[in-house]
Order: C-alpha cells, then structure tokens, then sequence
C-alpha cells in the first residue's frame, strides 16, 4: 500500500515531497540557512514576547497580523529606499505559503506561471500544488537571463504569473533592475500578468533591493522572507510588498488566523533586533566574498554571487563530488543542475572546513 494506491490527484502520482536531505553531519553548509544562533537577549526578548501571547492563546491571534505588517513596513521602509506602509505589506509563513496565496490568487487551473530556470524550484512545485501550469522559462549557460529569449516567451506563452528570483537560488546572481523592468513590461503587454520578485535573499546582495519599482506598477509583487538575512528558518515567517490591491486580493484566499500569535509574538521580537541581526549579514557577506575567491584560486569555477551561498563547479558528475565532499563532513547541496554543486556561507569555521576538503578533492583529481 502506497501514495499510488490512494486516489491522490494525477498530478502528484509518481512525485516526491520537495526537501534536502537532512543529514547529521558536522559541517551542513546545503539549505541557505544563517549559520548564527539568535543573539541571547533577542533569545530573552522572544520568550517575554511569547509569554504574553500565551496567556490570550485562548483567543484567535489577530487576523490581520496588523503590528506585525506595520513592523515589517517599517522594515522595508528602512533598508529599501522606499517607503511602504502596513496597507501594502502582507505577510505568511514562510514566503512559500506567500508564494502559495500569490498562485492560489492569481494562478490556478487554466492558468500558468513562468520561471527562469535553473531557479527556485518551490515556484514551479508550488504552481503544480495549486493546478497552475508551469512554464520553464531559459537561462544562458552563464545562468543569466537573456532579455530577448525570454521577452519572446512571456510573449509567446502569454503567462498569469512570472516569477523572477533576485538574487537568483541556487546559481547565486542577481537579475539587473532594467531586465526586470523589461519582463514586467513585456508581462503587461501580453496579458496583463503579475510580476513576482522573490528577494529570498536580498539582504546579502552588492545591489539594492527591488522595491522603489512597486511605484506606478500595481502588478509588481515583491516577496522576502525573515529566514535568511534574519536567521530565523525555524519561525517561518516570509512577507510581501506590493499595491494595496494585492494585500487585498490574497485575502480571499488565506485561511483565517494563518499567523500564529507565538509566530507573530517571536516575528515582531527579532524586528526589534534587527540592527543585530543585520551586523551577522555583513559577516556572512565577507564570508561568501572568501568563498568565491578561494574557490576559483583553488581552480573552481564560480558563479558571481548575491546571496549567502555560492555556485561552483564543473563537474562531470556533480553528485560524485557531492557525495566525495560528504564524505569529508561537509554536506552542500546538489540542486541538480549538471556540473555545479551549490555551498551557503557558513561560520568562518565551517567555511575552512569545506574549503580543506574541497582542496583536497582538487588535489586527488591532478
Ligand atoms: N524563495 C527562495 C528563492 C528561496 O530560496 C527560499 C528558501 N530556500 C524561499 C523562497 C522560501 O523560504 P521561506 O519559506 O523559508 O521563507
């Protein structure tokens, strides 16, 4: 008795639940996680914050999540040089549930979403998960994406929903403001469709983020995600940016209390910490400057990177490797992209270690 004897959707027959394998290992540098514990006293502040929300546990949380989304603008606001307010801010858990409202909203069956991949490969299952049907849309080898090509298939394929990921997961480069323009142009011209801009990892980026463009431009979402730049995987906790309109619009398809009130408590807790909790981006961005450069004087190739992780490669068989550098005690990610494996910027510790035994796989090779 298994998935395939249940009368599961056709769809998902034959397929298996997305997830990095989750190994004990010393050294995991594979899930784009913010090597940093949160600092003791946000630790302290969490717990405060969490011990008045459980004495209303007996109450639904606010549905509207409105000192959060506040918080959250006010966020954006500082560090985005543009200003939004809580009316154009919404927020879930994780931005793959933001992800999921945004393709339940304006996706669904007869409609289709596009990427360019190699890319986030959530948008596609997600789209999938939610009867809208996915378009993989082209990269150039060197993983950028060329203008031409895909303006051609936003125009040919006319889609509901294009996803563009800046910095990009997992090959690590950012997407020029002026390309992004472009596509949303050409997105607008075909159909009109929304524009997604998944800033996952923005935050460790040379460039700034994307939001002054949600200007004049109602269709533009722009989603981020407190898992990363704030070292908070574990709180699921992701957001939007976007027209008043568009907060309106996924409200007709989140659930009532979707957020927690502890998701809420320990989410508006780490924003009181962020100058902190940004201090780790900057280390975490000199660290992955240091992976980049290590790895192409040890004879790697690398992609230029604009997030907490680096591509590398080539390989000939890039699970091989994967499997070589495991075996040493350093777990990275094999994205199944041919011939690049993918390491997050980790403690400088940690850094070294995959360093050592990613010099020596070199060595082994000659
Ligand atoms: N977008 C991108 C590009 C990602 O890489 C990730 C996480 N790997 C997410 C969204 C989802 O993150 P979360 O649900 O933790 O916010």
């Amino acid at each position: 008795m298994g998935i395939d004897d249940l009368p599961v959707r056709d769809e998902l027959r034959g397929k298996s639940p997305y997830g990095a394998p989750q190994l004990d290992v010393p050294v995991r540098l594979n899930t784009n996680e913010n090597p940093y514990p949160l600092p003791e006293p946000l630790v302290e502040r969490i717990t405060e914050r969490v011990r008045e929300a459980a004495r209303n546990l007996n109450r639904y949380p606010d549905r509207d999540a409105v000192e959060l989304r506040t918080e959250l603008a006010n966020y954006l606001t500082k560090t985005g040089k543009y200003a939004v307010g809580v009316e154009n801010v919404w927020a879930a858990n994780g931005s793959n549930e933001v992800i999921q409202q945004l393709l339940q909203t304006f996706g669904g069956p007869g409609r289709t979403a596009i990427g360019f991949e190699p890319s986030y490969s959530m948008h596609g299952l997600i789209a999938r998960g939610t009867g809208t049907g996915w378009i993989s849309g082209p990269r150039r080898d060197d993983f950028t994406i060329d203008l031409a090509t895909a303006r051609q298939a936003i125009a040919e394929e006319r889609p509901d929903v294009v996803f563009i990921t800046t910095p990009n997961n997992p090959t690590g480069n950012a997407v020029p403001p002026e390309t992004v323009l472009a596509l949303y142009e050409a997105a607008q011209a075909a159909k009109p469709s929304m524009v997604v801009v998944d800033e996952a990892y923005i935050e460790f980026s040379h460039g700034d983020s994307l939001l002054p463009l949600l200007e004049g431009r109602p269709n533009l979402v722009v989603s981020r995600t407190m898992s990363k730049a704030f070292g908070a995987a574990g709180l699921r906790l992701g957001y939007l940016a976007a027209h008043p309109a568009v907060v309106d619009a996924v409200q007709l398809v989140r659930l009532p209390y979707h957020l927690s009130a502890v998701t809420q408590a320990t989410a508006l807790a780490a924003l009181e910490h962020t100058g902190v909790l940004l201090k780790y981006v900057e280390q975490l961005k000199a660290e992955r400057d240091r992976l980049v450069a290590e790895l192409r004087a040890i004879g790697y190739e690398v992609t230029e990177s604009d997030a907490n992780f680096v591509q590398f490669g080539r390989f000939a068989d890039a699970h091989e490797i994967w499997q070589k550098i495991l075996d040493r005690g350093v777990l990275v990610r094999d994205n199944g992209v041919p011939g690049w494996l993918r390491v997050s910027a980790g403690t400088p510790e940690e850094n070294d270690a995959f360093l050592d035994a990613v010099r020596e796989l070199k060595k082994d090779q000659e």
